[in-house]
């Protein structure tokens, strides 16, 4: 009963969604994806760490001005390109506390964000979900109808846990908490590992063994097993 509370409290209330456009970059297979409001074409990069000149080609082409980056957690993979993206654009960056000080160092006009706040992308938002687990301030950025859900959640896996600042007990309550939202929410993930390059969240209850698990046990288990693959 109090998981479902959970559910409807994060989803109630959500802004008008963002636009998205979702670009691989790099060698590690990570996406990256330009949220944008169509009315004032204000737009926001998650985790620009890649291909910072063709990440910022794509938006000025959409005539788009990137004023936020949004960090969903600071592995390298996914933070080595904020500090040209503040060079270049003079962002706000956004990350969570847990995470601030990796990003300070690059960051102009910081932003420490809290779980359940709500980041205004022109006349459209996005609500920053804290979902620990996969680091100390792993963050999804949840909109009316997807999330972002960086190395949290993949297409048919999940981030791993043995990285310092992992915690297997507390991915799984993110995941969790992930479940609840509605079904039909697109899932944006943090690295094209899947066999597709978006899912849903109703397919990932199907389909990912990650969430096919019926207890912490058995996530614990599968985890592990699975750590060094
Ligand atoms: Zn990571
Ligand atoms: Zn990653």
């Amino acid at each position: 009963m109090a998981a479902s509370g959970v559910g409807a409290s994060d989803v109630a209330g959500l802004p008008p969604a963002p636009e998205v456009i979702q670009i691989e970059v790099g060698l590690l297979q990570n996406f990256c994806e330009i949220l944008y409001c169509p009315e004032t074409r204000e737009a926001a990069i998650v985790d620009p760490a890649f291909e910072v000149d063709r990440l910022l080609r794509e938006a000025a082409g959409a005539g788009l001005t990137v004023r936020t980056v949004l960090v969903t957690h600071t592995h390298h993979d996914h933070i080595d390109g904020v500090e040209e993206t503040v060079r270049r654009t003079g962002a706000r960056v956004v990350v969570h506390p847990n995470e601030a000080d990796k990003v300070r160092p690059l960051a102009r006009d910081l932003h420490l964000v809290g779980d359940r706040e709500d980041l205004a992308i022109g006349r459209r938002g996005v609500r920053a979900l804290a979902t620990f687990g996969h680091t100390v301030g792993g963050t999804c950025y949840l909109a009316d109808g997807w999330v972002v859900t960086g190395d949290v959640l993949f297409v048919g896996g999940c981030g791993r846990t043995d990285f310092p600042g992992g915690d297997t007990a507390a991915l799984w309550r993110s995941l969790q908490r992930l479940c609840e939202l509605p079904e039909e929410t697109r899932v944006y993930p943090g690295h094209d590992y899947g066999s597709t390059r978006t899912s849903s969240i109703g397919r990932e209850m199907l389909e990912n063994p990650y969430l096919r698990c019926g207890t912490f046990e058995e996530f614990r288990e599968l985890r592990e097993r699975k750590r060094k693959a």
